[in-house]
Formats: C-alpha cells, structure tokens, sequence
C-alpha cells in the first residue's frame, strides 16, 4: 500500500514558508535552560532538567545557525531568549560574531535583568539593537514570590543600565497574575516615570507545574479595567497590522522624545493570532520548533555537526517550518499541551 503525504508539495522558494501561507522571518534562540528566577508560570522550584553541556549550542554554532537563517532562509530579525541569556558568559560573543556576519540583522534580547547592570553597555557595544525585559511588578514581596527570589533591586538596576547605555526603546513585559493584577496600575506608573514601553502579555498554559487554568488566567479586558481605575486609557491599535500587541495612549505622558506614552496588551491566548504568526524558534539543543504549542522538534544541530555544510541545513530547516501547524488551539477540546514549557522552549 502507498501512504500518501495529504500536505501539498513544497513551493521552490528558499523561505520558511508553511502549508497556511504563512512566511517565518522572526528567529526566537533559545541560548539555556538556566535562569537566575524561577517565576512560578514557567519554571519549577528546582529549575528545569539540566542540558548536558555537550547537547547545548556553542557560540560558533549559534553563530553559523543564526546567519544561515538570515542568508539562506530570509529570517529578518534574531531574538535570543531562554531560559536566561545572561547566564551564558559568551552572550557578548553570541552577539558580536552574529553582528559581523550579519551586519544588517536586528539583534533583540529577552532579558530578566539580573546582572544586566554589569552587561548592559558591553552587550551594546557588541551590537544588541533591542532589549525585552520581563518584570511583573515593582512591589518587593510580590516580586519575591512570584519569581521566588528576592530580586527586585537587581532588576530595576538593570534596567536603568539598560537605559543608560542607550538602549532605545526599552521595553518590559508584564504576565499578569490574580495577585499581581490589583498592582497593575503602578506598575504602570513606574513605567511612565522611567520611561519604559510596558506591555502586559496574557499568560499561557506553558508553565512547567501545571497550573494553568483558563479560568483563573489574568486576562486581557481585566488588565485594561484595572488599568481604567487609574488611567484614562485611549485606543490607538497596532503599531502596525500583523503586530500582537494592542496598544493604549496614556494622556497626560510622553516618552522621552515627546511622542504619547503608550502601554501595550497582548491577548495571547483569549484573541490569537496564529494565522499571522511568523516565528521560527531553536532550542538551546538546536532543534527547530515552528510553534510554541507543537511538541515536534528537528535537530538541525545534529545535521550541522555530522558535518553537512549550510544548504543542506537550510533544507532541513525549511522541511521543519512546512509542516506547521495551524494554531495553538487553547481552550478548545482537541488542545494539548506541550511537553515542554516556556523557559526550555524559548520564550
Ligand atoms: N528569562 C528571560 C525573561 O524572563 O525575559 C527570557 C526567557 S522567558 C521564558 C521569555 C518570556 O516568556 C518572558 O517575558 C516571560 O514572562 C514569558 N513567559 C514565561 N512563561 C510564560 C507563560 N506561561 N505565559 C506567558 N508568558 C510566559
Ligand atoms: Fe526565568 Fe524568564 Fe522563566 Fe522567569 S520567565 S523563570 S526569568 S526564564
């Protein structure tokens, strides 16, 4: 018997195309399973399972995947995550090697900040072009409890330092939580004081305890009421049409070069935008995934270290992001999760 494959064949383009018309231009790299927190909706108490040091990407490899992606794959923007990059001692050398193959390439961190006050002008000069930076409040004990240490101080100093050494915009992301929602409204006033773009991002089921609810989940029209006690928010939409966040004018605040304040909502998971999704993401093993929520993984790693040169990894790559899967599905009865959660994937 012949088993046919029901996909439809491949068109001949070099890009990351999928079978929904969809093109993956975004590279998330997820550089280790390491973190200096533990925020309790992405990782357990004792850290994630260690990769054996052999299994995680090297500097060279992360180098020599990243601007195959952008040369031979169309990738326009690289973003590393983890885990914590910063707990990498060679991010400064991740970020040089790929600035000097790939002297056009918008190079982004997502970033805790802890110890980013050591790093933030180094990582500049290396040639970091943008920072994300996660922090969902700016009250101490909540911030201890939910992150479960005690780092506050460590994160708004690194995030000055991330100001100061020109990092521009700066911007944070919040995932708002039944106990931090009510602080939502200060913590939106201390971004308005320092300056930063803040953006509240809904949180999905990619926690590794396993205590995701749909209903208990923070979401986004409650973030933009408890915002409304305080603020009086105006809409403005996208900052353009395939961007996931919503965005809200902030009257009465400007930034820094004198344009209106904003602060952004993403509704991952009660308004979902699969459909215009153009990520492509790499493990810190150097396994592509095509979407958070699938568990299939491809080793394009393992065929770089057999030995084959760059094509031939392209054309693994490009099988890999054929067969993507529609959406994320959350909340509907065909969902499953993910084996593995946010902080081994990428964020
Ligand atoms: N450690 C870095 C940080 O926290 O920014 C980078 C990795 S972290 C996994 C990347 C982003 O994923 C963070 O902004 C974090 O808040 C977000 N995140 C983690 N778990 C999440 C979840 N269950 N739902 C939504 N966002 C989540
Ligand atoms: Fe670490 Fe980031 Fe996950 Fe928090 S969200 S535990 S900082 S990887």
């Amino acid at each position: 018997m012949t088993v046919t494959d029901p996909r439809p064949t491949r068109p001949d383009t070099p890009l990351l195309v999928d079978t929904f018309g969809r093109t993956a231009r975004d590279l998330r790299v997820s550089l280790t399973e390491k973190c200096s927190l533990r925020c309790t909706y992405c990782m357990p108490e004792e850290g994630l399972p260690p990769i054996p040091d052999a299994a995680r990407m090297t500097t060279d490899e992360v180098v020599r995947l990243v601007t195959l992606a952008h040369r031979e794959l169309g990738v326009q923007e690289v973003r590393f995550t983890g885990g914590e990059p910063l707990m990498r001692n060679d991010l400064e050398r991740i970020i040089a090697g790929t600035r000097e193959t790939c002297p056009a390439l918008p190079i982004a961190l997502t970033s805790n900040a802890v110890g980013l006050e050591h790093r933030a002008r180094g990582l500049v000069e290396a040639g970091l072009d943008r920072i994300n930076i996660s922090l969902d409040t700016v009250r101490r004990a909540e911030f201890a409890e939910l992150t479960r240490r005690d780092r506050l101080p460590a994160v708004l100093r690194g995030i000055r330092a991330a100001r100061d050494a020109g990092m521009d915009p700066v911007k944070v992301n919040a995932v708002p939580m039944r106990a931090t929602l009510p602080g939502a409204p200060d913590l939106l006033e201390w971004a308005l004081a320092e300056g930063v773009r803040l953006r509240f991002i809904e949180e999905m089921p990619l926690d590794a305890d396993n205590t995701w609810s749909r209903v208990e989940m923070v979401t986004a029209r409650e973030v933009l009421d408890t915002l409304g006690e305080r603020f009086d928010l105006h809409p403005v939409g996208r900052e353009d049409p395939a961007a996931p966040a919503e965005l809200w004018e902030v009257p009465g605040h400007t930034t820094a070069d004198g344009a209106p304040a904003t602060v952004g909502v993403i509704a991952t998971v009660t308004r979902n935008f699969c459909a215009a999704c153009d990520r492509t993401r790499l493990t810190a093993e150097g396994t592509v995934r095509s979407c958070l929520f699938s568990d299939d993984e491809t080793d394009v790693l393992g065929v770089l270290r057999s030995g084959a040169g760059d094509e031939e990894v392209a054309r693994v790559w490009r099988g890999a992001m054929w067969g993507k899967q529609a959406g994320h599905g959350i909340g509907g009865d065909a969902f499953h999760r993910p084996r593995r959660s946010m902080g081994a994937i990428g964020g």
